[in-house]
Protein backbone atom coordinates (compact mmCIF):
# COMPACT_ATOMS: atom_id res chain seq x y z
CA UNK A 1 0.00 0.00 0.00
CA UNK A 2 1.70 3.53 -0.75
CA UNK A 3 1.30 6.40 0.31
CA UNK A 4 -1.85 7.92 -1.18
CA UNK A 5 -4.04 4.77 -0.18
CA UNK A 6 -2.84 5.41 3.04
CA UNK A 7 -3.51 9.12 3.61
CA UNK A 8 -6.81 8.24 2.35
CA UNK A 9 -7.58 5.57 4.24
CA UNK A 10 -6.82 7.21 7.18
CA UNK A 11 -8.40 9.95 6.37
CA UNK A 12 -11.83 7.93 6.17
CA UNK A 13 -11.10 6.39 9.91
CA UNK A 14 -10.16 9.68 11.46
CA UNK A 15 -13.92 10.20 10.73
CA UNK A 16 -15.48 7.13 11.52
CA UNK A 17 -15.17 4.83 9.54
CA UNK A 18 -14.60 1.23 10.86
CA UNK A 19 -13.08 -0.49 7.93
CA UNK A 20 -12.17 0.97 4.93
CA UNK A 21 -10.51 -0.82 1.18
CA UNK A 22 -9.92 0.19 -2.50
CA UNK A 23 -10.62 -2.13 -5.39
CA UNK A 24 -10.79 -0.72 -9.15
CA UNK A 25 -12.25 -0.52 -12.17
CA UNK A 26 -10.75 -3.25 -13.79
CA UNK A 27 -11.27 -6.25 -10.61
CA UNK A 28 -15.08 -5.14 -10.59
CA UNK A 29 -15.63 -5.45 -14.40
CA UNK A 30 -16.59 -9.25 -14.40
CA UNK A 31 -19.56 -8.55 -11.91
CA UNK A 32 -23.36 -7.62 -12.50
CA UNK A 33 -23.93 -4.32 -14.45
CA UNK A 34 -24.30 -1.95 -10.52
CA UNK A 35 -20.58 -2.89 -10.02
CA UNK A 36 -19.69 -0.80 -12.99
CA UNK A 37 -18.75 2.26 -11.51
CA UNK A 38 -18.61 4.22 -14.61
CA UNK A 39 -21.87 4.35 -15.19
CA UNK A 40 -21.71 7.04 -12.10
CA UNK A 41 -18.38 8.40 -13.29
CA UNK A 42 -16.73 7.37 -16.80
CA UNK A 43 -13.63 7.96 -15.71
CA UNK A 44 -13.14 5.86 -12.54
CA UNK A 45 -10.17 3.98 -12.56
CA UNK A 46 -10.72 3.11 -8.50
CA UNK A 47 -13.17 2.63 -5.91
CA UNK A 48 -12.99 3.40 -2.32
CA UNK A 49 -15.68 1.50 0.07
CA UNK A 50 -16.19 2.16 3.84
CA UNK A 51 -18.15 1.04 6.26
CA UNK A 52 -19.66 1.98 9.32
CA UNK A 53 -20.85 -0.32 11.66
CA UNK A 54 -24.28 0.17 13.94
CA UNK A 55 -24.53 0.13 17.42
CA UNK A 56 -24.50 -3.08 18.60
CA UNK A 57 -26.70 -2.90 21.71
CA UNK A 58 -29.12 -0.62 20.11
CA UNK A 59 -30.08 -2.99 17.28
CA UNK A 60 -30.77 -5.85 20.05
CA UNK A 61 -32.72 -3.20 21.44
CA UNK A 62 -34.69 -2.83 18.43
CA UNK A 63 -34.33 -6.55 17.10
CA UNK A 64 -36.25 -7.79 20.60
CA UNK A 65 -38.38 -4.72 19.98
CA UNK A 66 -37.44 -3.42 23.29
CA UNK A 67 -36.92 -0.17 21.74
CA UNK A 68 -37.75 1.43 18.46
CA UNK A 69 -36.53 5.13 17.58
CA UNK A 70 -32.84 4.81 18.69
CA UNK A 71 -31.91 2.58 16.37
CA UNK A 72 -33.84 5.08 13.97
CA UNK A 73 -31.97 7.79 15.02
CA UNK A 74 -28.46 5.20 15.01
CA UNK A 75 -29.06 4.84 11.18
CA UNK A 76 -29.41 8.78 10.92
CA UNK A 77 -26.23 9.25 12.80
CA UNK A 78 -24.19 6.94 10.49
CA UNK A 79 -26.01 8.15 7.00
CA UNK A 80 -24.43 11.58 7.83
CA UNK A 81 -21.38 10.05 8.69
CA UNK A 82 -21.19 8.09 5.18
CA UNK A 83 -21.67 11.49 3.94
CA UNK A 84 -18.70 13.52 5.63
CA UNK A 85 -16.11 10.64 4.82
CA UNK A 86 -16.96 10.57 1.19
CA UNK A 87 -16.93 14.25 0.79
CA UNK A 88 -13.67 14.44 3.12
CA UNK A 89 -12.32 11.70 -0.03
CA UNK A 90 -13.55 13.88 -2.41
CA UNK A 91 -12.15 16.96 -1.25
CA UNK A 92 -8.74 15.49 -1.00
CA UNK A 93 -8.79 13.91 -4.29
CA UNK A 94 -9.88 16.79 -5.82
CA UNK A 95 -6.83 18.90 -4.00
CA UNK A 96 -5.04 16.47 -5.85
CA UNK A 97 -6.49 17.03 -9.24
CA UNK A 98 -8.58 13.57 -9.70
CA UNK A 99 -12.14 13.48 -10.38
CA UNK A 100 -14.10 11.84 -7.35
CA UNK A 101 -17.34 11.77 -6.66
CA UNK A 102 -19.29 10.24 -3.49
CA UNK A 103 -22.14 7.72 -3.51
CA UNK A 104 -25.45 8.21 -1.97
CA UNK A 105 -25.55 5.74 0.70
CA UNK A 106 -29.41 4.95 -0.53
CA UNK A 107 -32.15 5.35 -1.64
CA UNK A 108 -30.77 5.90 -5.23
CA UNK A 109 -31.90 3.88 -8.26
CA UNK A 110 -31.37 3.35 -11.77
CA UNK A 111 -34.33 4.58 -14.23
CA UNK A 112 -36.52 1.88 -15.65
CA UNK A 113 -38.40 1.87 -18.94
CA UNK A 114 -42.18 1.34 -17.29
CA UNK A 115 -41.50 3.69 -14.17
CA UNK A 116 -42.47 7.03 -14.29
CA UNK A 117 -40.81 7.20 -11.17
CA UNK A 118 -39.98 5.44 -7.82
CA UNK A 119 -43.74 4.50 -6.77
CA UNK A 120 -43.69 2.46 -10.29
CA UNK A 121 -40.39 1.30 -9.52
CA UNK A 122 -40.23 -2.84 -9.55
CA UNK A 123 -36.54 -4.03 -9.61
CA UNK A 124 -34.73 -1.29 -7.72
CA UNK A 125 -31.17 -1.73 -9.26
CA UNK A 126 -28.64 0.81 -7.38
CA UNK A 127 -26.59 3.37 -9.22
CA UNK A 128 -23.85 1.60 -7.80
CA UNK A 129 -24.21 -1.79 -5.73
CA UNK A 130 -22.47 -0.68 -2.54
CA UNK A 131 -22.16 -4.26 -1.43
CA UNK A 132 -20.55 -5.19 -4.39
CA UNK A 133 -17.65 -2.66 -4.19
CA UNK A 134 -17.41 -3.87 -0.49
CA UNK A 135 -16.84 -7.21 -1.52
CA UNK A 136 -14.22 -6.61 -4.09
CA UNK A 137 -12.36 -3.98 -1.44
CA UNK A 138 -12.21 -6.95 0.92
CA UNK A 139 -14.65 -5.23 3.44
CA UNK A 140 -16.66 -8.37 3.82
CA UNK A 141 -18.16 -10.60 1.57
CA UNK A 142 -21.87 -11.68 1.19
CA UNK A 143 -23.85 -14.06 2.85
CA UNK A 144 -26.70 -16.29 2.23
CA UNK A 145 -29.33 -13.32 3.40
CA UNK A 146 -27.21 -11.27 0.26
CA UNK A 147 -26.61 -8.72 3.05
CA UNK A 148 -22.17 -7.52 3.29
CA UNK A 149 -21.07 -9.14 6.08
CA UNK A 150 -17.59 -8.67 7.60
CA UNK A 151 -15.83 -10.41 9.83
CA UNK A 152 -15.69 -8.31 13.11
CA UNK A 153 -19.25 -6.60 13.20
CA UNK A 154 -21.71 -9.26 10.85
CA UNK A 155 -23.92 -7.50 8.74
CA UNK A 156 -24.26 -4.79 11.01
CA UNK A 157 -22.97 -1.97 8.78
CA UNK A 158 -23.93 0.83 6.71
CA UNK A 159 -21.77 1.35 3.38
CA UNK A 160 -20.41 4.37 1.43
CA UNK A 161 -18.37 4.44 -1.58
CA UNK A 162 -16.38 7.18 -3.16
CA UNK A 163 -15.30 6.69 -7.20
CA UNK A 164 -12.53 8.48 -8.61
CA UNK A 165 -10.03 9.10 -11.39
CA UNK A 166 -7.62 8.21 -9.55
CA UNK A 167 -5.50 5.16 -9.65
CA UNK A 168 -5.04 3.35 -6.64
CA UNK A 169 -3.54 -0.01 -5.45
CA UNK A 170 -6.41 -2.07 -4.98
CA UNK A 171 -6.91 -4.57 -1.59
CA UNK A 172 -7.99 -7.97 -1.96
CA UNK A 173 -11.15 -9.62 -1.02
CA UNK A 174 -11.91 -12.08 1.62
CA UNK A 175 -10.43 -15.41 1.14
CA UNK A 176 -13.18 -18.28 0.97
CA UNK A 177 -11.63 -20.28 4.00
CA UNK A 178 -12.58 -16.83 5.95
CA UNK A 179 -16.18 -16.20 4.88
CA UNK A 180 -18.16 -14.60 7.81
CA UNK A 181 -21.06 -16.32 6.68
CA UNK A 182 -21.70 -20.28 8.25
CA UNK A 183 -25.18 -20.63 6.95
CA UNK A 184 -26.81 -20.16 9.91
CA UNK A 185 -29.94 -19.38 7.64
CA UNK A 186 -31.47 -17.04 10.61
CA UNK A 187 -31.45 -14.16 8.19
CA UNK A 188 -34.49 -16.94 6.22
CA UNK A 189 -36.39 -17.19 9.27
CA UNK A 190 -36.58 -14.06 10.45
CA UNK A 191 -37.92 -11.88 7.25
CA UNK A 192 -41.49 -11.52 7.94
CA UNK A 193 -42.53 -12.13 4.39
CA UNK A 194 -40.21 -14.59 3.65
CA UNK A 195 -38.12 -12.75 1.27
CA UNK A 196 -35.14 -14.95 1.67
CA UNK A 197 -35.02 -18.92 1.02
CA UNK A 198 -33.39 -20.77 3.15
CA UNK A 199 -32.97 -23.65 0.36
CA UNK A 200 -32.76 -22.33 -3.01
CA UNK A 201 -29.76 -20.91 -4.31
CA UNK A 202 -27.85 -18.36 -6.74
CA UNK A 203 -24.47 -17.30 -8.03
CA UNK A 204 -23.31 -14.07 -8.25
CA UNK A 205 -19.67 -13.30 -9.53
CA UNK A 206 -17.90 -9.94 -8.55
CA UNK A 207 -13.70 -9.37 -8.55
CA UNK A 208 -13.01 -13.37 -9.21
CA UNK A 209 -15.23 -14.53 -6.37
CA UNK A 210 -18.36 -16.57 -6.67
CA UNK A 211 -20.72 -16.41 -3.76
CA UNK A 212 -23.68 -18.47 -3.59
CA UNK A 213 -26.65 -16.68 -2.00
CA UNK A 214 -30.63 -17.13 -1.52
CA UNK A 215 -32.59 -17.31 -4.06
CA UNK A 216 -34.50 -14.34 -2.99
CA UNK A 217 -38.56 -13.57 -4.02
CA UNK A 218 -38.54 -10.42 -6.12
CA UNK A 219 -37.28 -6.87 -4.84
CA UNK A 220 -41.05 -5.93 -4.34
CA UNK A 221 -41.59 -8.19 -1.59
CA UNK A 222 -38.72 -6.78 0.59
CA UNK A 223 -39.93 -3.40 -0.40
CA UNK A 224 -43.41 -4.10 0.91
CA UNK A 225 -42.01 -5.49 4.56
CA UNK A 226 -39.03 -2.96 4.80
CA UNK A 227 -41.48 -0.14 3.50
CA UNK A 228 -43.42 -1.57 6.15
CA UNK A 229 -46.47 -1.90 4.63
CA UNK A 230 -46.58 -5.83 5.67
CA UNK A 231 -44.77 -6.26 8.81
CA UNK A 232 -46.71 -9.24 10.38
CA UNK A 233 -44.86 -13.00 9.59
CA UNK A 234 -46.88 -16.10 7.79
CA UNK A 235 -47.49 -17.44 11.56
CA UNK A 236 -49.38 -14.19 12.76
CA UNK A 237 -47.40 -14.43 15.93
CA UNK A 238 -44.11 -11.62 15.24
CA UNK A 239 -43.80 -8.52 13.37
CA UNK A 240 -40.95 -6.40 12.65
CA UNK A 241 -41.53 -2.70 13.67
CA UNK A 242 -44.60 -2.05 11.44
CA UNK A 243 -48.05 -1.37 12.69
CA UNK A 244 -49.76 -1.96 9.51
CA UNK A 245 -50.87 -5.00 7.39
CA UNK A 246 -52.46 -6.16 4.20
CA UNK A 247 -55.14 -7.87 5.65
CA UNK A 248 -54.28 -10.70 2.40
CA UNK A 249 -51.42 -13.34 2.52
CA UNK A 250 -48.24 -11.78 0.11
CA UNK A 251 -48.73 -12.74 -3.40
CA UNK A 252 -46.84 -15.85 -4.67
CA UNK A 253 -46.29 -14.20 -8.01
CA UNK A 254 -43.51 -11.32 -9.49
CA UNK A 255 -46.47 -9.33 -11.27
CA UNK A 256 -48.90 -9.44 -8.52
CA UNK A 257 -46.24 -8.32 -6.21
CA UNK A 258 -45.62 -5.95 -8.50
CA UNK A 259 -48.83 -4.64 -8.82
CA UNK A 260 -49.39 -4.36 -5.13
CA UNK A 261 -46.50 -2.83 -4.44
CA UNK A 262 -47.11 0.02 -6.91
CA UNK A 263 -50.60 0.37 -5.72
CA UNK A 264 -49.45 0.73 -2.36
CA UNK A 265 -46.44 3.62 -2.84
CA UNK A 266 -49.22 5.12 -4.69
CA UNK A 267 -51.45 5.86 -2.02
CA UNK A 268 -48.26 6.47 0.74
CA UNK A 269 -48.14 10.01 1.50
CA UNK A 270 -44.56 9.64 1.94
CA UNK A 271 -44.36 9.42 -1.95
CA UNK A 272 -46.85 12.49 -2.46
CA UNK A 273 -43.84 15.08 -1.05
CA UNK A 274 -41.48 16.56 -3.42
CA UNK A 275 -39.15 16.56 -0.57
CA UNK A 276 -38.78 12.78 -0.11
CA UNK A 277 -36.34 10.85 1.03
CA UNK A 278 -35.74 9.21 -2.64
CA UNK A 279 -36.11 12.58 -4.13
CA UNK A 280 -32.58 13.80 -2.36
CA UNK A 281 -31.30 11.53 0.39
CA UNK A 282 -28.37 14.11 1.12
CA UNK A 283 -31.13 16.74 2.18
CA UNK A 284 -32.91 14.15 4.49
CA UNK A 285 -30.89 12.87 6.58
CA UNK A 286 -29.14 16.02 7.47
CA UNK A 287 -32.52 17.29 7.78
CA UNK A 288 -32.60 17.73 11.75
CA UNK A 289 -36.84 17.42 11.65
CA UNK A 290 -36.53 13.75 8.99
CA UNK A 291 -37.24 10.69 10.98
CA UNK A 292 -35.17 7.45 9.82
CA UNK A 293 -37.90 5.42 10.08
CA UNK A 294 -36.84 1.70 10.11
CA UNK A 295 -38.80 -0.67 10.79
CA UNK A 296 -37.29 -3.96 9.33
CA UNK A 297 -33.67 -4.73 8.19
CA UNK A 298 -33.95 -7.87 10.68
CA UNK A 299 -32.04 -10.26 7.97
CA UNK A 300 -29.38 -7.75 8.62
CA UNK A 301 -29.88 -7.16 12.49
CA UNK A 302 -30.04 -10.78 13.25
CA UNK A 303 -26.63 -11.57 11.31
CA UNK A 304 -23.80 -10.61 14.24
CA UNK A 305 -20.85 -11.99 14.20
CA UNK A 306 -20.66 -14.58 16.23
CA UNK A 307 -23.06 -17.36 15.36
CA UNK A 308 -24.75 -18.40 19.17
CA UNK A 309 -25.82 -14.57 18.89
CA UNK A 310 -27.52 -15.07 15.87
CA UNK A 311 -29.45 -18.08 17.23
CA UNK A 312 -30.20 -15.92 20.12
CA UNK A 313 -31.39 -13.12 17.98
CA UNK A 314 -33.77 -15.13 15.93
CA UNK A 315 -35.57 -15.56 19.48
CA UNK A 316 -35.38 -12.33 20.39
CA UNK A 317 -37.23 -11.24 16.89
CA UNK A 318 -39.98 -14.49 17.25
CA UNK A 319 -40.61 -14.34 20.64
CA UNK A 320 -41.23 -10.53 21.09
CA UNK A 321 -44.91 -10.42 19.49
CA UNK A 322 -46.45 -7.83 17.07
CA UNK A 323 -46.63 -4.16 16.82
CA UNK A 324 -48.74 -1.65 17.24
CA UNK A 325 -49.03 2.04 16.27
CA UNK A 326 -49.89 4.55 19.50
CA UNK A 327 -51.42 8.26 18.60
CA UNK A 328 -48.44 9.94 19.31
CA UNK A 329 -46.37 8.36 16.42
CA UNK A 330 -44.29 6.10 18.28
CA UNK A 331 -44.95 2.33 17.72
CA UNK A 332 -44.99 -0.34 20.46
CA UNK A 333 -45.48 -4.15 21.28
CA UNK A 334 -49.17 -4.91 20.59
CA UNK A 335 -51.13 -5.66 23.45
CA UNK A 336 -53.88 -7.76 23.87
CA UNK A 337 -56.67 -5.19 23.20
CA UNK A 338 -55.12 -3.98 20.24
CA UNK A 339 -57.48 -4.09 17.07
CA UNK A 340 -57.03 -3.91 13.37
CA UNK A 341 -58.82 -1.01 11.54
CA UNK A 342 -59.29 -0.31 7.92
CA UNK A 343 -57.16 3.00 6.88
CA UNK A 344 -57.75 4.78 3.27
CA UNK A 345 -54.17 3.61 2.45
CA UNK A 346 -54.89 0.01 1.18
CA UNK A 347 -53.47 -1.28 4.65
CA UNK A 348 -54.79 -1.82 7.55
CA UNK A 349 -53.33 -0.41 11.06
CA UNK A 350 -53.16 -2.65 14.69
CA UNK A 351 -54.11 0.23 17.57
CA UNK A 352 -54.38 -0.20 21.45
CA UNK A 353 -58.19 0.59 21.80
CA UNK A 354 -57.14 2.31 25.03
CA UNK A 355 -55.39 5.01 22.50
CA UNK A 356 -58.57 5.24 20.66
CA UNK A 357 -60.76 5.63 23.86
CA UNK A 358 -58.75 8.73 24.90
CA UNK A 359 -60.90 11.96 23.84
CA UNK A 360 -57.62 13.84 25.13
CA UNK A 361 -55.33 15.21 21.78
CA UNK A 362 -52.02 13.76 22.02
CA UNK A 363 -49.22 15.79 21.36
CA UNK A 364 -46.48 14.41 18.98
CA UNK A 365 -42.94 13.23 20.32
CA UNK A 366 -41.00 14.34 17.48
CA UNK A 367 -41.79 16.05 14.66
CA UNK A 368 -40.79 14.07 11.63
CA UNK A 369 -43.02 10.99 12.20
CA UNK A 370 -43.77 8.52 8.70
CA UNK A 371 -46.11 10.75 6.52
CA UNK A 372 -48.01 7.23 6.51
CA UNK A 373 -48.27 6.98 10.18
CA UNK A 374 -49.01 10.86 10.24
CA UNK A 375 -51.72 10.90 8.09
CA UNK A 376 -53.26 7.50 9.73
CA UNK A 377 -53.05 9.00 12.99
CA UNK A 378 -55.58 12.13 11.33
CA UNK A 379 -57.96 9.91 9.88
CA UNK A 380 -58.49 7.65 13.68
CA UNK A 381 -58.58 10.80 15.41
CA UNK A 382 -61.23 11.75 12.90
CA UNK A 383 -62.85 8.60 12.86
CA UNK A 384 -63.11 7.80 16.23
CA UNK A 385 -63.15 10.94 18.37
CA UNK A 386 -65.69 9.46 21.05
CA UNK A 387 -67.10 6.16 19.58
CA UNK A 388 -66.98 2.54 21.09
CA UNK A 389 -63.65 1.78 19.05
CA UNK A 390 -64.47 -2.02 18.94
CA UNK A 391 -67.70 -1.52 17.44
CA UNK A 392 -65.95 0.56 14.42
CA UNK A 393 -63.48 -1.50 13.86
CA UNK A 394 -63.92 -3.10 9.83
CA UNK A 395 -63.12 -6.39 9.07
S1 LIG B 1 -27.88 -14.99 9.29
FE1 LIG B 1 -26.52 -16.77 9.05
S2 LIG B 1 -26.96 -17.56 7.00
FE2 LIG B 1 -27.82 -15.49 7.10
S3 LIG B 1 -26.20 -14.20 6.23
FE3 LIG B 1 -25.94 -14.21 8.47
S4 LIG B 1 -24.45 -15.87 8.90
FE4 LIG B 1 -25.23 -16.14 6.82
S1 LIG C 1 -35.33 -6.01 5.13
FE1 LIG C 1 -37.00 -7.11 6.16
S2 LIG C 1 -38.46 -7.55 4.48
FE2 LIG C 1 -36.50 -7.07 3.52
S3 LIG C 1 -35.48 -9.07 3.25
FE3 LIG C 1 -34.75 -8.19 5.20
S4 LIG C 1 -36.10 -9.08 6.77
FE4 LIG C 1 -37.10 -9.34 4.75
Amino acid sequence: MGFAETKLKSLALSLGADLVGITSRDILADGPPSADPCYLLPSANSVISFAVSLDRNIAKDFISKKKWQPHCDNRKAIAQTLYKIGDALVEQLGSEGYQAINVDPNSKYRPEDAAADVTEMTEFYPDFSHRYGALAAGIGRLGWSGNLLTRKHGALVELGTVMTSAILAPDTPIPDKEHPCDRCKMCSLVCPVEMIHSKASTQVTVAGVTETISRKRPNTCCWIGCTGYEGLAASQTWSNWSPYRLGRTMPEEKQELDALCISLQKADPQMQGADNSFNNYRQAVFDPDWFYYSVCGFCRGVCMSNREERLANRKLITDSGTVALKLDGSHQVADKNAIEIQTPFGLRVVVTSEELSNEQPKTRKWPGQFPLDREVIQYLRQQFKSADVKDRATD
